[in-house]
């Protein structure tokens, strides 16, 4: 079984300062660790996807949240530190969970993957939401414990629990 790296929301509204809804500065922390797993992946020849924060202007999200990664704007550009290459699948989402009226299922799917490994922000939002949909769908679930975090740091830890004790997902280091 094939394992894909997942690289969730690293884009310019949550990683830097000026974004629109800064994720904090902990994104400072998880950003070499993520280079790190892209390094890791690659050299591997895991594929690399990336899920992306893509809204509508008035998307219904921005009720729960001020507005944040609209269509087309830099907020919603996955940051240089950790940019895709050439060849590397990057997937917008509107919702919470990447599989969500997207196409990350088949994507995976064609490509015999049955394992995700799971790194970004934020921990107990999209982070959270997308190993969910995966282990209803079947795929095995690792979390990378330094390569997520959230601007709620109790958030963060409540779901780290809850994405081992209740989904089933394998809590892992980089
Ligand atoms: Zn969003």
């Amino acid at each position: 079984m094939k394992r894909a790296l997942v690289v969730v929301d690293m884009i310019e509204d949550f990683v830097h300062q000026d974004g629109a809804l800064y994720c904090g500065p902990s994104m400072q922390r998880i950003t070499p660790v993520i280079q790190h797993e892209l390094a890791r992946a690659r050299g591997a020849g895991e594929l690399v996807v990336y899920l992306t924060d893509n809204h509508l202007p008035d998307d219904a999200e921005f009720q729960v949240f001020p507005p944040h990664a609209i269509v087309g704007t830099k907020g919603a550009a996955i940051v240089p530190e950790v940019a895709p290459r050439a060849g590397e699948i990057v997937i917008p989402k509107r919702r919470y969970s990447g599989f969500f009226g997207t196409d990350l299922d088949i994507t995976l799917r064609e490509r015999d993957v049955g394992v995700i490994r799971l790194v970004g922000d934020c921990t107990n939002i999209c982070v959270l939401y997308t190993a969910a949909d995966a282990r209803n769908l079947g795929y095995a679930v690792e979390v990378v414990a330094e390569g997520v975090t959230s601007f709620d740091e109790e958030a963060h830890r409540d779901a780290l629990r809850e994405l081992e004790k209740t989904l089933g997902a394998k809590i892992v280091h980089a």
